[in-house]
């Protein structure tokens, strides 16, 4: 069943109340009619419509309060699945979820995105269907697909728009193409975007204000904020790398300005940085390989990109005011070094009302966040209440 493309003829009011059901609780009828001030009658229907649909099962049975002990409902995250792709430069990331995001079958490999969106995206769906096979569902049972592109997507369309490391893919309609190998609605974000969705969902459902800061090749930040993901007017909202460091050495940055954060402290800013020194490292990895070698050079150097960081970051701070910035990508992998730099200066650069609660930790997805941050986005597209609608039709 195809939620965008069935007619929705004449709302049942099942999808709305099927909102009140996704946070699990079992609810009995009589709950579900007083929350929503409906009849009895127009609940049961609606219950009846979400059981056909195996979105809703049978929880058990409430307390009594004497007599018959009412039935209780709750939503089944398993009836369906997403597949989550997390596309990098050059590593791909693939997971089936179910409706609540638990992974089923993942899988990872090296790619190189700049073969250009036909065989890149040939190969996630390939691969998209071996792990459906292996977590044991059928493709009848997948829902959506949503996708982590390494560049700025426009999200209305799900289009990459001019994005510096993927030749070949501007203007792509990658939705338009996924769908066709997939036949179900593909949702298309960038990957910092999903990464900070991701870490919100799995790690931080409680927090209203939350930076998620990705640091490696280049870097990036995901906004949430009001509990709202924030994407600007042009989607560019969060582009951390191409800020000015406050104070920093005048190098010049891959998109033409100097002193930009990305020219200074960048996984490969730093690698760059080393091999001047002649310590040997070209990547990200060679960086975080040195520190957790114990180089001392390497620690040093990660240590003042997290200043110059977090010099930057507290120009942020000042402006959203989060609760919670969440530091991942490959560089915070080389451990407290980076976060040490990064909480110095937000701390001291800070005013002390916006510090108060704020907590600067590191990504606790595991490399998680880009795959379970793809599968929130589609599953929050099947499960809103006009998507259900369309389904019950
Ligand atoms: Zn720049």
């Amino acid at each position: 069943m195809d939620p965008l493309t069935k007619p929705t003829v004449r709302p049942t009011g099942a999808g709305e109340m099927f909102q009140l059901l996704r946070d699990g609780r079992p609810r009995t009828r009589s709950e579900l009619a007083q929350v929503t001030g409906q009849a009895r009658s127009t609940i049961a229907a609606r219950i009846d419509h979400l059981l056909a649909l195996g979105l809703v099962g049978p929880a058990g049975e409430a307390t009594s309060t004497g007599g018959r002990p009412p039935a209780t409902f709750a939503f089944q995250p398993s009836a369906r699945i997403v597949l989550a792709i997390d596309l990098g430069a050059t590593h791909a990331r693939l997971a089936v979820t179910d409706l609540g995001s638990t992974v089923l079958a993942e899988h990872q490999e090296p790619i190189t995105i700049a073969h250009g969106p036909g065989p890149v995206l040939e190969r996630a769906a390939a691969v998209g269907r071996k792990l459906v096979d292996q977590a044991g569902r059928s493709m009848s049972d997948l829902v959506s697909v949503g996708i982590g592109l390494p560049g700025p997507v426009d999200h209305a369309t799900g289009r990459p728009t001019n994005p510096p490391i993927m030749p070949g893919w501007d203007d792509t309609d990658v939705p338009g193409i996924v769908r066709g190998l997939l036949g179900v609605p593909v949702l298309v974000d960038n990957d910092v975007n999903i990464m900070a969705l991701g870490e919100h969902r799995a790690e931080f459902p409680e927090v209203d204000h939350l930076l998620f800061v990705k640091v490696a090749t280049g870097i990036g930040a995901g906004v949430i904020s009001d509990g709202t993901m924030r994407r600007g007017a042009q989607g560019a909202a969060g582009d951390l790398g191409h800020i000015a460091v406050p104070g920093g050495r005048d190098l010049l940055c891959r998109c033409g300005n100097t002193g930009c954060l990305e020219a200074l402290a960048s996984g490969r800013a730093i690698a760059t940085a080393l091999a001047e020194q002649g310590v040997e490292a070209t990547s990200t990895s060679d960086v975080v390989a040195l520190v957790r070698a114990g180089d001392l050079r390497a620690s040093q150097a990660v240590r003042e990109a997290g200043r110059d960081i977090g010099g930057v970051l507290a120009a942020a701070v000042s402006l959203l005011n989060p609760s919670v910035i969440v530091i991942g990508g490959n560089l915070a992998e080389a451990g407290e070094h980076l976060l040490a730099g990064i909480r110095e200066v937000v701390y001291r650069r800070s005013l002390p009302l916006a510090t108060q609660h704020l907590r600067i930790v590191a990504s606790r997805t595991r490399g998680r966040a880009g795959v379970l941050g793809a599968s929130a986005m589609a599953v929050e597209h099947v499960l809103s209440a006009e998507a259900i609608e369309g389904w019950v039709q």
